[in-house]
């Protein structure tokens, strides 16, 4: 029941498995990480612990990589497995989720006519399914196409294949914050997660599409128009 995006010029492992922690309170039954190495996008995930996926990580030999995803999972539809943890990935597409797809059995209905099939139970895996089969090279048209279907309340970070470094970020009802420091810019369920990079944070307005990478955070509504969303700032420390 936690989120943390990351993109910058550090090494992303470490920042996304520290905010996962600092998101452990909203509790949680399994974790995961994905992040681009160079081309090629990773994901290491497990049922139990943020400790047990830092575990896992500990094997992997790329730690240089400075974009990804984190998520802590409260599994609604699915059980607790390895293979129903986030970040799911179909196609183009690799995403973790906090919320409900209310339709997400209507839509995987749908998405078999296209030949695409889920290997978990999560309602979660159908909108990875369903961006990628609207993804015809441009992020932000699947994105909305995606959102114009979707009923149910979510909080999203996504990765495309072909854009190695960029996070695109959206809500429903679901909390995201987000900020850029001079490490990068990050987003996460909850600020926790982002006081040791910035104090100057925003609320991601719902219903629009945030563009995460190393450079600056883009924020447009579902007509394109870029919005900049007022910096909140909290005085306290971690
Ligand atoms: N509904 C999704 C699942 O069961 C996400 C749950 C969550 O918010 O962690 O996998």
């Amino acid at each position: 029941c936690g989120i943390i995006g990351f993109t910058g010029d550090i090494e992303a492992k470490s920042v996304l498995l520290d905010g996962l922690e600092s998101l452990e309170y909203r509790g949680y039954d399994s974790a995961g990480i994905a992040f681009f190495d160079k081309e090629v996008i990773k994901t290491i995930k497990t049922t139990g612990k943020v400790s047990v996926l830092r575990e896992k990580a500990a094997f992997d030999t790329i730690s240089d990589s400075t974009c990804g995803i984190g998520h802590t999972r409260w599994a609604t539809h699915g059980g607790v497995s390895d293979t129903n943890s986030h970040p799911h990935t179909y196609g183009n597409v690799t995403l973790i989720h906090n919320g409900i797809i209310e339709n997400y059995h209507e839509l995987e209905l749908e998405l078999a006519k296209t030949g695409r099939q889920p290997v978990s139970q999560t309602d979660t895996e159908i909108v990875a399914m369903l961006l990628d089969s609207l993804y015809e090279g441009n992020a932000f048209a699947a994105i909305k196409k995606a959102i114009a279907k979707l009923e149910g309340a979510y909080a999203f970070c996504i990765l495309f294949k072909d854009e190695p470094g960029v996070i695109y970020s959206l809500r429903n009802g679901s909390p995201l914050v987000a900020c850029h420091s001079k490490q990068g810019a990050i987003i996460a369920s909850d600020m926790v997660a982002l006081i040791k990079y910035s104090k100057d944070y925003f609320v991601l307005p719902e219903m629009h599409i945030a563009r995460l990478t190393k450079e600056n955070i883009v924020v447009t509504n579902l007509e394109d128009e870029i919005i900049v969303p007022k910096l909140l700032h909290v005085n306290w420390d971690m």
